[in-house]
């Protein structure tokens, strides 16, 4: 992990973090739990909860970038039986490692972001699905809740409060499409992890049937930030509607990959200086902003590009879960798309035609071009499969396989061509 001490940029959700102070002491010198203290000590309704989040302008780090307290004020609230609150930590997208950073070293801020939003919820039962692949995390989380439990933040009247709240921790088991809301729910159900149709949506048949709010880890993590500084000191710190911080995993072709909380609206150009800059001094070739799932950007347009939600979409991409995949000059577009569209082929659940069939179709064109054996008119070929996979699907691991080819294809399209009618990579260092 990186840690950013940058006289321009404080880091807030990683401050002061190092591998050995995640304990439950550290994080409350730090000012852990004070938000918490505060909401249930002063009588804060519900309502004025969610209304502040609201204000903070904090929109879902998982990706989608929805506004988090509208989502929040979606949860039935005369309801009278069980609700149920879930975090979504099942990382698992070619390029993302934040999420796992956060719950290694800074859990408790995850944990006072839940039981807050528990509150103002009305929900007393909760889970955070973590990714399967990463056991030590697991157990660390596992140490955080007992910590949490034992000095009265989670469990029965908490801080001696009418409000309680049981969370556990859920070891997902790998598969990336349980990181899909509606499949993780199947997943801790105890079900094949599978994507529901949506509607209904889950704020109303979610968990065991029930009204359920899943939000990402960061979006968790930010929570209590957000009540220490006030709603309209967190949403100053990006730009109107893009509020707060955000931490992009920045791998690749860098000199120092790692995890970097910055404003968002901060310069592109910025986040890859904070980074080292383009590894072995190379020239920056293109970027995938927003994790595997997003469309392609070249270079010269991600460095007139802000990092934010509404900037990102302008420039023909998104922001996703900020997983920033830098690629140099001497990367080769088809052997990228061979590896990504590999892995949905590999992920897809099978459910759907479109998806089962198109992603195996996908791949093995792609790896066709990238044999030597490929035609021109296959490049029209991957565009129709894709058309016909996007939007024509259950979830949305249709459109991101989709996307990319698109993408790809559209941006980098001579580089296609040439390894058609060449048989080999126009890129030097792959020839
Ligand atoms: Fe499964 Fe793919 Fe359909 Fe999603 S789009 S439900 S992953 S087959």
């Amino acid at each position: 992990m990186t840690c950013l001490h940058n006289r321009h940029i404080k880091p807030l959700i990683f401050a002061n973090l190092t591998g050995d102070n995640w304990g439950l002491d550290e994080y409350v010198k730090r000012g852990g739990y004070s938000s918490l203290k505060r909401i249930l000590s002063e009588g804060m309704t519900p309502e004025q909860v969610i209304a502040e989040v609201k204000a903070s302008t904090l929109r879902g780090r998982g990706g989608a970038g929805f506004p988090s307290g509208l989502k929040w004020s979606f949860m039935p609230k005369n309801y009278e039986g069980q609700k149920y609150l879930v975090c979504n930590s099942d990382e698992g997208e070619p390029g993302t490692f934040k999420d796992r950073d956060i719950l290694r070293y800074n859990p408790h801020s995850v944990i006072e972001g839940m039981t807050i939003a528990a509150y103002a919820m009305g929900v007393t039962v909760g889970y955070n699905y973590i990714h399967g692949e990463i056991f030590e995390v697991y157990q660390r989380f596992e140490e955080a809740l007992e910590q949490a439990r034992a000095a009265g933040f989670l469990g029965d009247n908490i801080l001696g409060s009418s409000h309680s709240f049981q969370l556990h921790a859920f070891h997902g088991y790998g598969a990336y499409i349980c990181g899909e809301e509606t499949a993780l729910l199947e997943s801790i159900e105890g079900k094949k992890g599978q994507p529901r149709f949506k509607p209904p949506f889950p704020a109303s048949y979610g968990l065991f049937g029930k009204p359920t709010t899943i939000n990402n880890t960061e979006t968790f993590a930010a929570v209590p930030f957000i009540f220490q500084v006030g709603a309209e000191a967190y949403a100053g710190l990006g730009k109107p509607n893009n509020g707060g911080t955000k931490i992009f995993s920045v791998s690749g072709d860098v000199t120092n990959p790692g995890n970097y909380e910055i404003p968002l609206g901060t310069p592109f150009a910025t986040l890859l200086e904070l980074a080292g800059g383009v590894r072995d001094g190379k020239k920056l070739k293109a970027v995938i902003p927003g994790g595997s799932s997003v469309p392609v950007v070249r270079g010269d347009v991600m460095m007139a590009t802000d990092m934010d939600y509404d900037s990102v979409a302008k420039a023909g991409s998104m922001l996703g879960s900020g997983a920033v995949i830098v690629m140099d000059e001497t990367r080769c577009m088809v052997k990228s798309l061979l590896r990504l569209s590999y892995f949905y082929f590999e992920e897809s659940c099978g459910q759907c035609t479109p998806c089962r069939e198109g992603t195996g179709w996908l791949y093995r064109m792609v790896q066709r071009i990238e044999n030597g054996q490929g035609r021109v008119e296959d490049l029209d070929m991957l565009n129709s499969i894709a058309d016909n996979i996007q939007g024509r699907t259950i979830c949305a691991l249709g459109d991101a396989a989709a996307m990319p080819v698109r993408a790809m294809i559209q941006q980098f399209r001579e580089e296609f061509v040439y390894h058609i009618e060449h048989k080999h990579c126009l890129v030097p260092a792959y020839v």
